[in-house]
């Protein structure tokens, strides 16, 4: 029986387990440090008061909390224990929240104070029997409870194919997805990314992505765990925290618009970075342009790779090959790529179509969603990306699209579908369409047409408002338009690409 991904990831840790797995700066208080032991104490006791609170294996753990090690100790605790996480994003809304918990029936939710009142009216409503608090600070009931726990149980003994975490990611029908990954799908990739890569406990990341997507939870945690590389652990992104912080770590993970973001000012520069092992970009598209002015101004050329919350990471470029712009590199050992005509039928190299994936990555299906779940998989097995793909002479894999004109901003996916559908719901709308654009800051960013009932009037800062108000703040549409009708092929469908290019310079500025 292959080890759970807990087992691995012990086995994985440095012999001197007094070392520091987790360094967060707080320019307050001094930093919080965290040596392995700490880690591995501290899962013990979150699982066994999951365990005290009548949790059995394969109960989930849902969570919506500021990023903080006793988060990343929660997600341990999981994995240990056999329970199963489900991280969501505090930009949700309380419609986002009430639909997951609906969905998932996690036992326990775990929440920041901020969002405390909310939950507990979707949690009494929907039957979850505990919710419990937890603040960035390490304060909150969830902490307090587990102060209790003297007694550990021993790790459950987990198989490869039993589930680790749900990560919810959303649909073309606007409705989110599930994704069930497996203790057998992270440790595969775990281990692909942290060969490829070449961690060892020597490294230091520095890490400042959210841990509520598979790119901070997965790539970035496990990197470090499987190889018992330390991490610096920033709350978030934030400019010159990181450009601070660089100088003490040797490897770093993006989504491009941190890159773009350091690049914006003349402080950031060769020196402080001079020594750093690796830099990677994932989760958009990095602009060879982008790769370029890093390379001219620091010397490193950015290792782009890519990946997906139902497949983890897919594709590479190579640590000592050529590093080429604009591609992802090559398919990561013991995951096949494959890309395919609209009829099913093999393409050769420089050719376009559906870019389709098979390897133990591959989760397992969506949560509750058998039917979605096998639409999504071809009769032989491979996974179909929605993602459209050219794989050139050489073998490096290009992106040229995306079938499901997901909008990716700031390196969060945004599908246009939710978002048209809340807009059609507002009394004076007839219909609406919701595109990518261009956007200096967010690399891609919604903007909204839509067509008004006749004699209804609505203006921009209102509908904007609205969605503020249902939606997380990187979906809503950063612009909207007014006009008569939306172009239509002969089939009835929107011409999105005409809308894409009529308003494709509305967020350029930002
Ligand atoms: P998510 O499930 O949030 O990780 O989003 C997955 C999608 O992000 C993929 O299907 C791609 O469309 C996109 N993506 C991830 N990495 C890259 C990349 N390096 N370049 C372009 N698109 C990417």
């Amino acid at each position: 029986m292959s080890p759970s991904l807990y087992t691995l990831i012990e086995a994985s840790l440095p012999q001197d387990r007094t070392r520091t797995a987790i360094e967060a700066p707080d320019r307050s208080r001094g930093p919080r440090i965290w040596s392995f032991n700490d880690l591995l104490a501290t899962a013990a006791r979150y699982a066994a008061l999951f365990a005290r609170l009548g949790l059995a294996r394969g109960d989930r753990v849902a969570l919506q909390v500021e990023k903080s090690p006793e988060a990343l100790a929660v997600y341990l605790a999981c994995l240990r224990g056999g329970f199963v996480f489900l991280p969501m994003n505090m930009a949700y809304r309380a419609d986002e929240v009430d639909y997951l918990v609906g969905n998932a029936e996690p036992s326990l939710v775990i929440c920041d104070p901020s969002v405390e009142t909310s939950l507990k009216e979707i949690c009494t409503r929907r039957g979850t029997p505990h919710l419990l608090t937890l603040d960035w600070e390490a304060g909150g009931s969830f902490v307090d409870a587990a102060a209790g726990v003297a007694e550990y149980d021993e790790p459950a003994a987990c198989s490869a194919d039993d589930l680790a975490a749900i990560l919810y990611t959303s649909g073309t029908t606007g409705k989110p997805k599930g994704a069930m990954l497996t203790h057998g799908n992270l440790a595969a990739n775990g281990v692909a990314l942290r060969d490829a890569w070449r961690f060892t406990e020597a490294d230091v990341l520095l890490h400042a992505l959210p841990i509520f997507h598979a790119h901070g939870l997965f790539v970035a945690c496990h990197c470090a765990l499987l190889s018992g590389a330390k991490m610096i652990w920033l709350r978030k992104f934030d400019r010159e925290d990181v450009i601070r912080e660089l100088p003490r770590a040797t490897t770093f993970m993006g989504v491009p618009t941190f890159y773009t973001r350091l690049l914006s000012g003349d402080d950031f520069c060769r020196e402080p970075v001079a020594h750093m092992r690796l830099f990677t970009s994932g989760s958009a598209p990095l602009l060879a342009e982008t790769f370029e002015e890093f390379r001219a101004r620091t010397g490193h050329a950015i290792l782009e790779r890519y990946g997906m919350t139902e497949t983890g990471m897919n594709a590479s470029n190579p640590y000592d090959g050529e590093r080429r712009p604009g591609t992802v590199g090559f398919p990561l050992p013991g995951v096949e790529l494959r890309v395919m005509s609209d009829e099913g039928a093999p393409l050769a190299a420089g050719e376009v179509g559906g870019l389709q994936v098979r390897g133990a990555n591959v989760f397992r299906g969506y949560w509750r969603m058998p039917e979605k779940s096998a639409e999504e998989f071809t009769e032989d097995g491979w996974f179909r990306t929605g993602d459209v793909a050219m794989i050139d002479a050489d073998g490096y894999v290009h992106l040229v699209g995306r079938a499901k004109d997901l909008i990716i901003s700031g390196g969060f996916n945004v599908y246009p579908k939710e978002i048209e559908e809340l807009i059609d719901d507002m009394p004076e709308v007839l219909e609406s369409a919701v595109v990518g654009v261009p956007h200096a800051d967010f690399g891609e960013a919604g903007a909204a047409v839509v067509v008004l009932r006749h004699g209804f009037l609505l203006d921009e800062a209102t509908l904007i408002a609205r969605l503020k108000d249902k939606v997380a703040n990187y979906k809503v549409p950063k612009r909207a338009f007014f006009v008569e009708s939306l172009p239509r092929n002969t089939m009835g469908k929107v011409q999105k690409n005409l809308l894409r290019e009529t308003w494709r310079g509305a967020c350029e500025g930002g």
